[in-house]
């Protein structure tokens, strides 16, 4: 796989700054650690990928290493099947999680047993009590932006009988919802995360992993702060939903500190914006929701906005890499427009895929003067700017397809392809002359007629007499290799489907899939999955890594040629 691109020097952003300065101070000797976090409850998305080239890309750029960590603290919805698409999505981007032959892949779970020890711990220390509230009355007391929390009554329970009924907790002789443990902070501290959070509740669940173990979960605050000191991650990067969360972060790891758990520095969490993508959502459940209701076909749906959806589209890992070194990476909320993404798509493509011609509204050419039975080799450059990659070759006969909108009987002003006593260029071929069409008996055209010179093919000295001002593309009807092509759109029609608590539903793109009987340049038979080719005048086209077959291929539209939704809103 071509990974260029992760060599490629990085812009500057306030998080290589802060990295920068550390290690000029020596804060962490040269040492970067980072981690990518996913929690395996839903298959990745564009937002994630945002993450991961920052967590893995800052840790390649600066010789440190990534970690990829299941946060799998939630055992109703987590699964190995999503375990297993997180980590081929990671590397499909073209990142390892491998450092000096060890790999670094962890699991939330697999500290379970360290982080229940941390608890009691922190109970022994006076930091944590087990509250015996009621939902409700723990959210009633809780306290609101105007007024301070009130303290449980059950605040101050002793150290043994804390301990004790944790371990009854763990033990499992209480119901879900009974007791909980909770952070001994600050009931009446502006932060609400700090008004006491849980740290553990009551499950009786299973969980993919660790099975029927546990009875007891670990919340996600208190899991995460302790997975990256247990890694000895150095800067804990996430996005900024979770900023009013540090103080917490940092609380539960400066205990433990002083517990002389962790050595000091303690890992260091750093938020940055999230992405938002106009005419995408980045949210687990509402993709999920797109899936199970049958609006698309599958997570891998090539109209999907997940990571399987947009390699199976077509995109490539370089153009996902492009695209997030394109946005950066600041504190300021904003919307990405769907063309920047489908412009580093573009980028990519232009420079390194070949170009082949494909007929996607076939209709008949004839050249009524060419020899029946004849066939003519044609050539032309695989790539126009790129000689090295060589030169494609294929026949041009009697019978051709062109596209349907290549002829026009009335044409508009400006209108330059096939009508009648009008000239073109047959792309690699000859110059024709149209002499019109035949119409069935509803008027539909079944076939153009034109005449070619014979002296006027490309490459030749003749071909200079002749100064034409169309130029389309066209497949021998002979050779041509039939193929099912699906013409993908956007999914939703509209900037923002899910703004202000709008139903999404109501934002799909009727038109975001159309499937089509194309004719192919010969070349194009043998495509394996997942080979990309411009289709001239077309757009970028890959053929399907799920249906597609050599001899019988079957292509996605990644994008067309140009950007045609325009201007975001
Ligand atoms: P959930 O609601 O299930 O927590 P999530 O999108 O936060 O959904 P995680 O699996 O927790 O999913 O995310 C893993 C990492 O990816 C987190 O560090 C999170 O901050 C980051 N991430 C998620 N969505 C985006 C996004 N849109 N842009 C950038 N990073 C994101
Ligand atoms: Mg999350």
């Amino acid at each position: 796989m071509n990974t260029e691109r992760n060599d490629a020097p990085a812009a500057s952003n306030f998080i290589r700054n802060i990295i920068d300065e550390d290690n000029r101070t020596g804060k962490w000797g040269q040492r970067v650690e980072t981690r990518f976090p996913p929690e395996p409850n839903g298959y990745l998305h564009i937002g994630h990928a945002k993450s991961i080239c920052l967590n893995f890309g800052v840790a390649r750029s600066y010789g440190g290493v990534c970690h990829l960590r299941f946060d799998d603290t939630n055992p109703e919805k987590e699964s190995v099947e999503y375990v297993d698409s997180i980590i081929d999505a990671v590397r499909w981007l073209g990142f390892e999680w491998e450092k000096d032959g060890k790999e670094q892949l962890y699991y939330a779970s697999d500290y379970y047993d360290k982080l229940y020890e941390f608890a009691e711990l922190l109970i022994q220390r006076g930091k944590a009590y087990v509250d015996s509230q009621s939902a409700e009355e723990m959210r009633a007391n809780r306290g609101s932006a105007t007024e301070v929390g009130t303290p449980s009554p059950f605040r101050e329970r002793s150290v043994q009988e804390n301990l004790d009924l944790f371990r009854r907790m763990k033990a499992g002789e209480f119901k879900e919802g009974e007791h909980v443990l909770r952070a001994k902070i600050d009931m009446s501290s502006p932060n609400f995360n700090m008004r006491d959070p849980v740290i553990y509740r009551i499950r009786f669940a299973h969980h993919y992993r660790t099975g029927d173990k546990w009875c007891v979960y670990p919340m996600y605050d208190y899991t995460h702060c302790i997975s990256d000191a247990l890694e000895n991650i150095t800067h804990s990067l996430c996005t900024l939903e979770f900023e009013d969360h540090r103080p917490l972060y940092d609380w539960i790891l400066n205990e433990l500190a002083e517990a002389g758990i962790f050595t000091r520095p303690l890992p260091q969490q750093i938020e940055f914006s999230r992405l938002n993508l106009t005419y995408a959502i980045t949210s687990k459940r509402k993709l999920l929701q797109l899936v199970t209701e049958g609006h698309v076909d599958g997570w891998d749906d090539p109209r999907m906005p997940t990571i399987v959806g947009v390699r199976r589209r077509g995109f490539t890992p370089e153009s996902i890499q492009l695209f997030c070194e394109r946005i950066g990476i600041t504190k300021v909320d904003s919307w990405i427009d769907m063309s920047v993404f489908e412009g580093a798509l573009r980028d990519d493509l232009d420079e390194k895929a070949p170009r082949t011609a494909a007929v996607l509204d076939p209709v008949k050419l004839i050249i009524d003067n060419f020899p029946e039975g004849v066939t003519e080799p044609c050539n032309a450059p695989v790539h126009p700017h790129h000689p090295e990659m060589g030169v494609r070759e294929f026949p041009i006969s009697r019978e051709l397809w062109i596209e349907r909108d290549d002829y026009n009987e009335t044409p508009p002003k400006g209108y330059f392809r096939l009508f009648p006593g009008n000239k073109v260029r047959l792309r690699y071929g000859y110059v024709i002359e149209c002499i019109g069409a035949d119409k069935d008996e509803n008027g539909n055209i079944v076939a153009v007629h034109c005449n070619y010179f014979p002296d006027s093919k490309s490459g030749t000295e003749g071909a200079n007499n002749y100064k034409v001002k169309g130029n389309i593309h066209w497949v021998s009807a002979a050779a041509a290799c039939p193929a099912e092509v699906r013409i993908y759109d956007r999914l939703f029609k509209e900037p923002q489907p899910d703004a202000g608590g709008r139903d999404f539903l109501e934002a799909l793109n009727p038109d975001s899939k159309r499937v089509v009987n194309a004719y192919l340049e010969p070349g194009a038979r043998e495509a394996l999955p997942e080979q990309r080719y411009q289709f001239e005048r077309h757009g970028y086209f890959v053929a399907d890594r799920v249906d597609s077959k050599p001899g019988k291929p079957v292509f996605n539209r990644i994008v067309s040629l140009r950007d045609s939704w325009g201007k975001p809103a």
